[in-house]
């Protein structure tokens, strides 16, 4: 499936903006030029909503999460910057380990499994795209996702191509 990566990202965006009035989020202006790449819609929400919610979990005073986008022929990168409590570089290596918790304790209180970002990585890779962590304790974290892009020509081909196969399926013929 041709997804316009920028339309998801403000969806999510506006969608956080909305649930957490509390905090400041930042959108790059970036995000206007649409890129297309190839992942299904629900995959990339589900990555964005994933990095999202745990730069919110884990921020207790700087309520600020900065989105940025930037794009070149090749790729597109989406970052989701908070200025929460941070990862060492120890637990960097392993907070997309599955059941991974950085604080045990804490997570009868902040409700998590650690399964997040090992979805999250679990996915993005399955479309031949990267994850990446930059962090500093007390600071706060980027999270870096990086995907191939489409070029216009290639989105197109594939959109007709989808819209072949879907009027074929219906009987008709006419796409
Ligand atoms: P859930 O399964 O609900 O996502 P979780 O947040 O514990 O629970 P992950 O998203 O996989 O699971 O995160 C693993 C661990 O990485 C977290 O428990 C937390 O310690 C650490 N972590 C993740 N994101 C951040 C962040 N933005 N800042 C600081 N620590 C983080």
């Amino acid at each position: 499936e041709v997804t316009n990566v920028s339309e998801v990202v403000q969806q999510v965006y506006d969608n956080f903006k909305m649930i957490h009035p509390d905090f400041t989020f930042i959108l790059d202006d970036d995000v206007h030029q649409p890129v297309q790449a190839q992942i299904y819609r629900n995959h990339l929400e589900q990555i964005l909503i994933i990095l999202l919610d745990n730069a919110v979990k884990y921020t207790q005073t700087r309520k600020e999460i900065h989105l940025t986008f930037e794009s070149d022929s090749r790729n597109v990168e989406v970052a989701v910057q908070d200025f929460g409590e941070g990862i060492s570089q120890e637990n960097r290596d392993r907070v997309f380990n599955r059941f991974y918790r950085v604080d045990k304790a804490r997570s009868r209180t902040k409700g998590g499994n650690g399964l997040g970002l090992a979805i999250a990585k679990r996915l993005i890779e399955a479309y031949r795209g990267k994850i990446t962590i930059e962090s500093a304790v007390g600071y706060g974290s980027v999270f870096r996702i990086s995907l191939p892009i489409l070029s216009d020509e290639a989105a197109r081909v594939l959109n007709e191509k989808k819209e072949r196969a879907q009027a074929e399926a219906n009987g008709t013929g006419i796409p």
